[in-house]
């Protein structure tokens, strides 16, 4: 898989005077011009050749947006069972690729801030095993085994790691992704990129969080300037906002920089799917409202970190929700977050559903 096509989305670039019309809407033009030149990250299909990309960048810059780009993996194909470590191995020179180009984009005087790209974990290690590893960090008294230290640990030193739940060759493969982690998020904060990792399904995402989280202990550490590595908090599953408090909570007593993107989560059908099936509680809220209001509890709780522990706190507002969005921006102006500050927000602007929606309210 190469990164001739570094998009994050499926559907071509949205027309910029679209785009002006609606952040113009959605934010007021007064305020839509100043938000946007500090803050918005856009998402779309940016070209086939880097050319292409640094086109595309260079009409978003004139809109004051960034570009948030992210390598296109397939869904893990049955073969890579077969094909051992390779399938991997390329999707994490794709990444490599992938900072390479986000670093290298033209670069705006009047845009301050980071350079952001995305990271989905499953691109680097097994679905397989981040679903055992899940069943494994979920069972009570387990946690010493696989603690965040000692998988950054194991990511620093390249020993092998063993861990009791896991067979000879998951143990292999688990050393293998941390280090393909490593690799990526070291190369990523020597070239000053951000990466924010994908949240997907609550059958994997405890494991994600905890690679995640061993991330962190490495490259989030204040001299290094961070955080250099994001999760992503979908704030459809009931959990979400009291999982939040903690990871800052632990965050912070760690010393460590705290990255959030901030998602309402777009796995909802598969997720009751699956727990209908297996008879297991619905872990998503029971309806859109519910979801809203957790987003909005979510949004309160990191912008007052955001307010009381500046640069070490950093959250992304993932949505194309007016009313979130305008919530964000109304605190902002409360709390005195500067637009240039900490707080970011992303879109998605080759999903026209989504957009659509935004332009319709
Ligand atoms: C930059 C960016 C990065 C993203 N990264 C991720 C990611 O890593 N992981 C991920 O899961 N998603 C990700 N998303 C997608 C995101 O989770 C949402 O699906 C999408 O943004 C739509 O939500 P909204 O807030 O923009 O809009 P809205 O239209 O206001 O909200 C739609 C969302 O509400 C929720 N919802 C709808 N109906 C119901 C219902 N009946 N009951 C409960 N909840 C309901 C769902 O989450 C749905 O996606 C990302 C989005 C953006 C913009």
């Amino acid at each position: 898989m190469g990164l001739e096509a570094p998009r994050t989305g499926s559907e071509p670039l949205f027309p910029v005077t679209q785009l002006q019309a609606w952040s113009q809407r959605l934010l007021g033009s007064r305020l839509s011009g100043a938000l946007l030149r500090a803050s918005v990250y856009g998402q779309f299909v940016a070209g086939e050749t880097q050319e292409e990309v640094e086109g595309c960048v260079r009409q978003l810059q004139a809109l004051g947006l960034r570009p948030l780009l992210a390598v296109p993996t397939e869904e893990e194909p049955d073969s890579a069972a077969q094909t051992g470590e390779a399938w991997y191995e390329g999707n994490l020179d794709a990444m490599l690729r992938c900072v390479d180009l986000s670093r290298g984009l033209p670069e705006s005087p009047d845009l301050a801030g980071k350079t952001l790209m995305q990271l989905k974990v499953t691109a680097l290690a097994s679905t397989r095993l981040c679903k055992d590893l899940t069943s494994w960090i979920t069972k009570p008294g387990v946690s010493s085994e696989l603690s965040p230290e000692r998988l950054a640990e194991a990511m620093d030193s390249g020993q092998n790691l063993q861990v009791s739940c896991l067979n000879t060759e998951q143990n292999q493969h688990l050393q293998a992704s941390l280090s393909r982690l490593n690799r990526v998020a070291q190369y990523a904060r020597d070239q000053q990129v951000g990466l924010l990792v994908d949240a997907e399904y609550t059958f994997i995402n405890p494991a994600l969080s905890l690679l995640v989280a061993a991330l962190a202990v490495r490259w989030n550490s204040p001299r290094e300037g961070g955080p250099w590595v994001w999760n992503t908090y979908q704030a459809y599953l009931k959990d979400t906002h009291e999982r939040l408090r903690r990871d800052a909570e632990a965050a912070h007593r760690a010393g460590l920089a705290f990255g959030v993107k901030l998602v309402r989560g777009a796995y909802l059908e598969k997720e009751r799917k699956v727990s209908q099936l297996q008879g297991t509680e619905d872990p998503t809220q029971p309806d859109y409202e519910a979801t809203s209001r957790s987003y909005s509890r979510c949004l309160e709780l990191m912008l007052s970190l955001v307010s009381h522990h500046g640069p070490m706190c950093h959250l992304m507002v993932a949505s194309h929700n007016e009313e979130s969005v305008r919530q964000a921006t109304k605190r902002m102006w409360e709390l005195g977050i500067p637009l240039d500050g900490p707080v970011c927000f992303g879109q998605l602007l080759g999903m026209c559903d989504h957009v659509s929606l935004a332009l319709g309210m």
